[in-house]
């Protein structure tokens, strides 16, 4: 039977621990009952440099409760850094880990699913959410554009999906070979592959406590999302200044041509035309100063190449 982490990052909770603690363990008790999960699976709290009694209360929960343990960040390190510490840990400790927000939004009746896939072969399993009712419309309308804009800029990432998801040991292992510092798990993780599912639910309202996620921390994620996936600004770079010197080229040559034929051509327009056509040149040269950086940035984040999903092999060796 598998051994299940659920890998809970949380920072200033309090408010939201107790019953959160009381309906995770509730719901991994069904889960084992169903014979899903083995009877020794646990919660994991990782408490993010809290500042309020999170940790005073992950001590006690642990000490009368053996189903859940408990990791203490240093300080506040962010929301990706506690979940990647989480689930670093488990790794070494379980079979399969499920990321989940400490306040419950994402609905923890679907755990079973993501389970079920897994035992039918997914190594990743996406919790995607089907409807975005309960959000505000300025929420929903940013999240909408960053998943189309990370489309255009060619990352792929599920949409939808946020960290709620099912990670077998398999996957975590691949996983820890990306040493990236600017964290974007959203990014990283579809790029392991295996075979991978996704479990639809729907996201509630957060019962207790406020957003830890203000509009400010929202969109450095999002920028540190494009940035980190992404080199294509870079080669919009060259491709704006071979347009422009295009452009300035031939209204140079219409300018010579008119010179020949005997038309007069003013003077601001020979101007005109070379200050665009250096520029277009000076643009092009950036972006190709731009296409090096772009590698060296790809090199230094040292991605693993490849993961093997499996190998056959009698085990004999040619002698030859
Ligand atoms: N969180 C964290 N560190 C932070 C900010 C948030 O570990 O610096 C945790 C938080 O406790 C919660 C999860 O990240 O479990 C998501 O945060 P929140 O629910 O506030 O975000 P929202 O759902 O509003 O986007
Ligand atoms: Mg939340």
């Amino acid at each position: 039977m598998d051994r299940l982490y659920l890998v809970v990052p949380c920072y200033n909770e309090e408010e939201v621990l107790p019953e959160t603690v009381r309906r995770l363990t509730d719901k991994l008790r069904r889960m084992e009952e169903k014979g899903l999960v083995s009877g020794d699976s646990r919660i994991l709290l990782v408490d993010d440099g809290s500042r309020d009694r999170t940790w005073e209360l992950i001590c006690g929960f642990h000490q009368e409760n053996p189903v859940v343990s408990g990791l203490k960040l240093s300080r506040n390190r962010g929301h990706q850094n506690a979940l990647v510490a989480g689930l670093m840990t488990a790794r070494e400790l379980c079979d399969i880990t499920i990321s989940l927000d400490a306040d419950l939004q994402d609905d923890i009746e679907v755990l079973d699913q993501f389970v079920e896939e897994y035992h039918k072969g997914a190594q990743i399993v996406y919790g995607v959410r089907s409807a975005r009712d309960t959000d505000t419309a300025f929420k929903r309308s940013t999240a909408m554009g960053f998943y189309g804009l990370m489309q255009k800029m060619g990352v792929d990432i599920v949409s939808n999906h946020a960290d709620y998801r099912l990670m077998s040991k398999k996957a975590l292992d691949c996983f820890s070979g990306y040493h990236e510092v600017n964290l974007f798990l959203r990014g990283i993780v579809p790029l392991i592959g295996f075979p991978t599912a996704v479990v639809t639910y729907e996201r509630s309202e957060r019962f207790a406590g406020e957003s830890k996620y203000p509009l400010k921390k929202m969109l450095s994620f999002a920028w540190d999302g494009i940035t980190s996936f992404s080199t294509k600004p870079l080669s919009l770079i060259t491709g704006v200044g071979i347009g422009v010197g295009f452009l300035s080229g031939l209204g140079l040559l219409a300018a010579l041509i008119c010179l020949c034929c005997g038309i007069p051509v003013a003077g601001w327009i020979w101007v005109l035309v070379s200050v665009w056509l250096a520029l277009g040149i000076e643009l092009a040269a950036l972006g190709l100063v731009g296409a090096y950086v772009g590698k060296t940035y790809a090199e230094v984040k040292a991605r693993p190449r490849y993961h093997i999903e499996m190998l056959l092999d009698s085990g004999k060796v040619s002698e030859e």
